[in-house]
């Protein structure tokens, strides 16, 4: 007998992640319903799949009530605003649907009997005093800060979505997303990658914050999607941190950008924002060991990539 053809609603779905991760399902045989209300996502990152008969898209808020008439197997949910300029102008709507939102999507994963996945981040460890990062961790986020509407909304989804693993039964997926990069980046939405990236290929002052010591490490889009996809498909309901454990300084960073995009920029040094986390570096044995999981795209071929992709919006 023929296999069920599977249907995955992404919160999101017209944000850099969700967007990305609509692609691969879609390659992979299932029905998508997207959902977004573009606050921080764009229509031109699903405009190529308004042909497709498996793709459908709903523009709402998911922290409104989200009624679907169609079985649904998976849910993922990717929606909020992702970018420390974003929650820093966007506060409230970001705590809104990391909790209401959340409430919302697991919610239909409930009535549904469907998988649920939770996007979360690797800001949950806050300014992390163990590192690399492993998934016991339990953090070190002020509250009270810039950051906190992001930190502690995601650490609030997660609690919530552990509340509906063993309370309603809902089967659950965690992921811990560390810094990733890739195209459909927003030019403006105030990451380093594209920041740097646009700052190099026009040729203006490379703006590296605090002294540029602080890490990160940056996974190629592409190795995350098939992290997260791997993990929504295995067993498994704790947390995982999905990312690359490439770590380079930021001083580093925008010295390669500067390079690989051949520019005539100069750094610059800015005030470091506040509570701006010191190093941080997943420790991916997890995924490794559960997902037989590790990123596969040097930092080098992922930039060629990206800058490629930033030379038509720039
Ligand atoms: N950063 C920088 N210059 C910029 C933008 C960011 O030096 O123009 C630094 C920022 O201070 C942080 C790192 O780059 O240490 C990564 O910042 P991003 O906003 O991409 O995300 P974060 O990892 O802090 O959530």
């Amino acid at each position: 007998m023929k296999k069920k053809q599977p249907t995955s609603v992404v919160t999101g779905a017209a944000g850099f992640l969700g967007s990305h991760l609509a692609d691969l399902l879609l390659a992979r045989g299932h029905k998508v319903i997207g959902i977004d209300n573009f606050v921080t996502g764009s229509v031109d990152n699903i405009s190529h799949l308004g042909g497709s008969p498996n793709f459908k898209f709903i523009e709402q808020d998911v922290t409104e009530f989200i009624f679907l008439d169609a079985p649904v197997h998976y849910v993922w949910h990717f929606a909020s605003p992702a970018s420390p300029i974003d929650y820093l102008e966007l506060p409230i709507q970001t705590l809104k649907v990391g909790s209401l939102g959340t409430h919302k999507a697991l919610g239909v994963a409930k009535i549904k009997d469907a998988r649920f996945l939770l996007a979360s981040t690797s800001e949950i460890y806050g300014d992390p005093l163990v590192h690399p990062q492993t998934e016991d961790y339990w953090g070190n986020v002020n509250t009270l800060g810039p950051r906190g509407c992001y930190d502690e909304a995601k650490r609030f989804a997660e609690a919530l979505t552990m509340a509906y693993h063993r309370e309603h039964k809902v089967e659950t997926r965690i992921v811990r997303i560390f810094n990733t990069y890739g195209p459909r980046m927003r030019l403006n939405d105030g990451r380093v990658v594209p920041a740097f990236i646009s700052q190099a290929l026009k040729n203006k002052p490379v703006t590296v914050f605090g002294e540029g010591k602080q890490t990160r490490s940056f996974c190629y889009v592409s190795d995350l999607i098939e992290g997260i996809y791997r993990l929504m498909m295995s067993g498994y309901d704790l947390p995982v941190n999905i990312g690359n454990p490439t770590e380079l300084t930021m001083l580093q960073f925008a010295g390669q950008i500067i390079r690989a995009t051949g520019s005539r920029s100069k750094i610059v040094f800015k005030p470091l924002p506040q509570d701006d986390p010191k190093q941080r570096r997943p420790d991916i044995t997890r995924a490794r060991k559960i997902l037989k999981w590790e990123p596969k795209v040097p930092l080098a071929d992922g930039l060629t990539q990206t800058i490629k992709y930033f030379k038509t919006k720039v």
